[in-house]
């Protein structure tokens, strides 16, 4: 589902909305950062003016109504989940961890991406929900497995209830990668060879959603309750920023956010 404000456009998935979970994937559009022109950029402080950034981010944020606490972390590729105990706690951005999850309302879990995969969990039972940036690294740690093994510990989560929405990520279209990435996957995951499509010798395109997907299925959550955006950001750079297309053009790329948070 679209949502749309003075030219800002942002992904909604409709059925976390429902369920009490303001949400949101962003877009490029409405934004003031030169990347190229008029892109909305959301981080990446050392490729872009803070003040682009912060203005990008206030647009983005009109399109949320009531008062909400934005909150990021310093992504590095990795399996570890913050829990985000209040407001307070959600103004600190300088943790390093892949994983936001809170039962706070007012809190808007935010993760960065360009091609990486971004996943965002709700439980409506509990009022629990999460945000999780997962590329190729964090999946192969099964970083949304231990973000649900948070929830259930700190929060009383159960897989069954919770629902989720996989962002627009490089997808089994576009992504290809080489031995190493084909191996990591290959010694964790039995099903691995069914998320690859071969290409030239020792690469092959990968399906980073579906192997969320899979993962969370796994995990316990009902298929049904998972809804994955029909997005490659590689095929889209008119919508989204992509690091592997845009970057070597370029130089520099914008950051997409995701973002989570529990009303009131
Ligand atoms: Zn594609």
């Amino acid at each position: 589902m679209w949502r749309e404000r003075d030219g800002v456009r942002l992904l909604s998935c409709h059925e976390l909305e429902r369920d009490g979970f303001i949400n949101g994937f962003s877009t490029r559009m409405g934004g003031t950062s030169p990347m190229p022109q008029n892109a909305l950029n959301l981080a990446g402080f050392h490729e872009d003016a803070a003040e682009n950034i912060h203005e990008n981010r206030r647009r983005f944020l009109r399109l949320f109504d009531g008062d909400w606490q934005l909150t990021a972390v310093w992504q590095m590729h990795s399996a570890d989940v913050r829990i985000v105990r209040d407001r307070e706690d959600a103004r600190s951005d300088q943790v390093r961890c892949d994983a936001l999850t809170t039962n706070a309302a007012g809190i808007l879990l935010a993760v960065k991406s360009a091609d990486c995969v971004p996943v965002i969990l709700g439980d409506q039972r509990t009022g629990a929900c999460a945000a999780v940036h997962a590329g190729w690294r964090g999946t192969v740690a099964r970083i949304v497995e231990r973000t649900l093994e948070r929830m259930s510990a700190q929060y009383g989560t159960r897989a069954e209830d919770v629902r989720a929405a996989i962002g627009p990520a490089a997808g089994g279209c576009c992504y290809e990668v080489g031995a190493e990435v084909i191996e990591a996957f290959r010694s964790n995951f039995d099903d691995a060879d069914s998320l690859f499509q071969p290409t030239r010798e020792g690469h092959a395109l990968i399906d980073l959603q579906r192997a969320n997907r899979n993962q969370l299925i796994q995990s316990g959550v009902k298929s049904e309750r998972i809804h994955t955006a029909p997005f490659c950001t590689m095929c889209r750079t008119d919508l989204f920023f992509s690091y592997r297309r845009e970057k070597s053009t370029l130089g520099r790329v914008g950051r997409l956010i995701s973002v989570i948070g529990r009303q009131g």
